[in-house]
């Protein structure tokens, strides 16, 4: 039987450093590390056949693999790739004068992910990134020159020492550096990192907030629409694969901590590089895409939880008793609901996990 395209996620566990505030499995690696993990990758790759509609390779850092290993992994797939499959790869801007980036354009690499984090170099080195502002437009040109149309920014809002002006500099370079797509997150204080263990001058909660408006505001009045709480895009440079999880569509994450959704179960590799080289298995993590995770995942989307698609999916109309949960909070100004559906509003977005977890209680 032929398999639906699914989309596929790429776990690379390798940094040069870690960031004080990442809580994501990381190490440094070793050039032997490095290719006994891009092996095994390339192996697990070969054990299923489904046709890929989108590839992300996500970390860690995938750049820090190098162009060789980069290519290797893509040529591991490339007969399954249906037309047009979205393939991302997270790069660090320090990492591209390392990159042969026409190489992996040419090979069918063809969205990019950066991490800007901030455009202020103090904002920078407080997040512990490498490199500066300029090192990051220039990243920026070598991939446009190397043809790569479809490039995102990632923007951090709430971190140390940020103010409106700060943000509004950093939103200026995002916007101004001729990129497609960006995605713009409140930083989180994650137990067990170094941030969540020294003193630092951050946001408060309704600064924080301000801060996230200010940013929803400035992207979209530079043409960038929101399609989900923290991403935004021009038209037609949605991340596509970003959009299968939060459809509820089906992923295959392949390496260390990687999460997958196949024929309905869930379920994820542990996040130790040595245990996958070793071939230990994944664990399983229950059945997933039920209605009240379908709700939740719907909601952080700007076009909400679909009447039609809800139909389609369940062979049900969106159940009335959560409309009634729903009633209050639109009262609130924090969801709207109508026939075709129910979305979060903006105010909705910035407490939607409180709003979220009220209508599904
Ligand atoms: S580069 Fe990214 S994945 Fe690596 S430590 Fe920093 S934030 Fe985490």
């Amino acid at each position: 039987m032929a398999h639906a395209a699914i989309g596929l996620y790429v776990h690379v566990p390798f940094c040069r450093g870690k960031c004080p505030y990442c809580d994501f499995y990381s190490l440094r690696g070793t050039d032997a590390q490095k290719d006994a993990y891009t092996e095994r990758v390339c192996q697990i790759l070969s054990t299923r056949d489904n046709p890929l509609s989108t590839v992300y390779l996500g970390g860690g850092t995938p750049s820090q693999l190098g162009t060789a290993r980069l290519l290797r992994i893509l040529e591991a797939v490339q007969g399954r790739l249906v037309h047009d499959a979205e393939i991302t790869l997270e790069i660090n801007p320090s990492d591209v004068p390392d990159l042969d980036c026409a190489a992996l354009r040419r090979a069918g690499y063809n969205r990019v992910s950066l991490g800007l984090q901030s455009a202020v170099d103090t904002e920078r080195r407080a997040l512990g990134r490498r490199g500066n502002t300029a090192d990051v437009a220039r990243a920026v040109q070598t991939l446009q020159s190397a043809g790569f149309a479809n490039i995102s920014l990632d923007v951090m809002l709430a971190v140390p020492g940020q103010s409106a002006d700060s943000l509004r500099t950093t939103l200026q370079f995002a916007t101004h550096a001729g990129v497609q797509h960006v995605s713009a997150y409140l930083l989180k204080i994650e137990p067990g990192t170094p941030f969540a263990h020294r003193p630092l001058d951050l946001p408060d909660e309704d600064a924080a907030a301000e801060l996230y408006i200010q940013a929803c505001e400035t992207l979209e009045k530079a043409g960038f629409a929101q399609y989900e709480i923290s991403n935004f895009a021009r038209p037609g440079f949605e991340s596509q694969h970003n959009l299968k999880y939060w459809r509820s569509e089906e992923y295959w994450g392949v390496g260390p901590g990687a999460h997958s959704f196949l024929a309905g179960q869930r379920f994820f590799a542990p996040r130790d590089l040595a245990g996958f080289l070793a071939g230990d298995g994944t664990v399983p993590d229950g059945r997933g895409g039920d209605f009240a995770e379908y709700t939740m995942l719907a909601l952080r989307l700007r076009e909400g939880l679909r009447a039609d698609a809800v139909q389609a999916r369940f062979g049900h109309a969106i159940p009335a008793e959560l409309r009634a949960k729903a009633a209050p909070l639109e009262r609130h100004g924090l969801l709207i609901c109508d026939e075709n559906g129910m979305l979060l509003t903006r105010k909705g977005f910035l407490l939607s996990n409180a709003v979220i977890g009220a209508l599904l209680a």
